[in-house]
């Protein structure tokens, strides 16, 4: 993206504003950001989940420019001292357009952040927004069932709502009854019955689906569950023979089971109401124009060994062209999906601990873990070893049985620090960790860095990464999306 320079004194603000929101658009922003400064308003793109400096405004401009947006999204010009809401629907290049904006006082003026709804992902159906063939399969079961609870959870931008929305759209046919309780509702759906949340005149979660229940429903969407009560009658409902597909605030698997426990259910109606749980995290996709691969570490030769028992040599890595922001472009999605069997819920029924419902859950492959899910996907070049560790937490993500993987994964630490001088390594503290730092050093380094090398293809001997016309892994024909974002519904709004 390139920075503007605008000719503040003779262009019309309209124009500039216009301009600008397109060039968002263009450029696949999920948000822009003015942000007032002493001398200037700096305008911003959030961009693959980054904030990118887009232009500045001059101080003599900055309460035109600001006016003008609050004018379009249908805020009070006059009110400045408090925060605002507003929306913008327009058109652009005869596409529809749907904005949502905030203005929020700050000591050195008015903020505003646009954020731009783009349902162009969710609307692709469950088939292509990212799922392995594996986990595809799994989900498409799990819709199947008649009734049960099926959980999308993720943080905050992780894309869970997209994932929900396009399960929805699945569930969505003539013979069933579906109806939805939001807030907010952000995209208006065919055939669905959508209630809006409106707290402040007591139509919460829980009152909202009180009332669901008496509308016969087939299928039942709750927003979020935040709460014990939404929790409770979401379990409920379960097991009176409902499917009801939520979103939950957690990591993985087994956090959600946790979280879940500590809400007050109780534990033999979540054995028996849970059908699964997809856990979702975003990566940065490797811009696939300028990707380039470089040798792969001793460290990333092992970690990648012990996840997914691949043998590689090299890895591709960013490199940055006019196309991307520093190699990337886009996201992929991680994915874990859990679907219950009746070991799993007869554990969970039963109170069992943490670490045996970890084998339960994770043993046998019975579940690929978010960290194999994406290192897979780094393998076959969508994203990088980087983003991985990035988006994966190595203290949570990865199970018992694990130890020696969890042991490679923390070594990751010292072979950062000691990339140029591996044989010093620091006097290992205990055992096991004294066997991880072997399996570390046992091997020459490579220098990563410098013998990278652009825009070759790497080449490995076990396992060929897939060239660009078959880059997605485990399935056919499916693009993981230029034009995606995995922005919209915007699990931003959550607060
Ligand atoms: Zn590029």
């Amino acid at each position: 993206m390139v920075f503007k320079e605008y000719d503040y004194d003779n262009k019309p603000i309209v124009e500039i504003v216009n301009e600008m929101m397109a060039d968002a658009v263009k450029n696949r922003a999920s948000d822009i950001h003015f942000d007032p400064t002493p001398d200037k308003l700096k305008v911003r793109f959030r961009i693959d989940g980054d904030l990118v400096d887009y232009a500045y405004v001059p101080n003599a401009f900055k309460k035109n420019m600001t006016t003008r947006i609050k004018i379009i999204s249908g805020m009070n010009i006059t009110e400045s001292r408090l925060p605002q809401d507003g929306a913008i629907k327009t058109e652009l290049e005869g596409k529809p357009l749907d904005m949502r904006v905030s203005a929020l006082p700050i000591v050195d003026g008015e903020k505003v952040v646009i954020r731009i709804l783009d349902y162009s992902t969710s609307l692709q159906g469950i088939d292509n927004i990212g799922f392995s063939d594996v986990n595809l399969e799994k989900v498409k079961r799990m819709l199947e069932v008649p009734n049960g609870i099926i959980l999308t959870t993720g943080a905050t931008g992780s894309g869970k709502s997209t994932t929900t929305y396009a399960m929805l759209q699945r569930l969505n046919t003539p013979e069933l009854n579906v109806i939805t309780v939001e807030d907010p509702v952000e995209m208006k759906i065919e055939g669905l019955n959508q209630v809006q949340v409106m707290a402040e005149i007591g139509l919460t979660f829980a009152a909202a689906l009180r009332s669901i229940l008496r509308q016969d429903p087939d299928v039942i969407m709750i927003g979020e569950i935040r709460d014990n009560e939404t929790a409770r009658i979401a379990v409920r409902s379960a097991i009176t023979g409902h499917l009801v597909v939520s979103t939950i605030h957690t990591n993985n698997t087994l956090n959600t089971i946790e979280r879940l426990t500590d809400m007050d259910i109780e534990r033999y109606l979540l054995g028996t109401a849970l059908v699964g749980m997809i856990s979702q995290r975003l990566a940065k996709k490797l811009c696939p124009k300028c990707r380039g691969s470089r040798p792969a570490t001793e460290y990333e030769k092992l970690v990648i060994k012990k996840a997914i028992n691949l043998d590689i040599d090299n890895l591709y890595m960013p490199v940055g062209c006019d196309d991307c922001i520093g190699g990337y472009r886009g996201r992929v999605p991680i994915h874990e999906v859990c679907e219950l069997d009746q070991e799993i819920k007869d554990a969970i029924t039963n109170s069992t601990p943490k670490e045996k419902l970890r084998s339960l859950v994770y043993g046998n492959n019975k579940t690929i873990s978010l960290l194999q899910d994406g290192l897979k996907k780094v393998v076959n070049g969508l994203t990088s070893f980087e983003e991985i560790l990035r988006v994966i937490d190595i203290e949570t993500d990865f199970g018992e049985g694990d130890e020696e993987l969890r042991m490679a994964l923390l070594g990751k630490i010292k072979a950062d620090k000691d990339t140029e001088e591996a044989e010093e390594v620091e006097e290992p503290t205990n055992v096991e960790n004294e066997a991880a730092v072997q399996v570390e050093i046992a091997q020459p380094k490579t220098n990563t860095a410098k013998a990278a090398s652009t825009k070759s293809e790497p080449i490995n001997p076990q396992y060929e990464i897939p060239t660009e016309d078959k880059l997605s892994f485990n399935q056919e024909g499916i693009d993981f999306g230029e034009e995606m974002s995995y922005d919209d519904f915007d699990d931003d709004y959550d607060y």
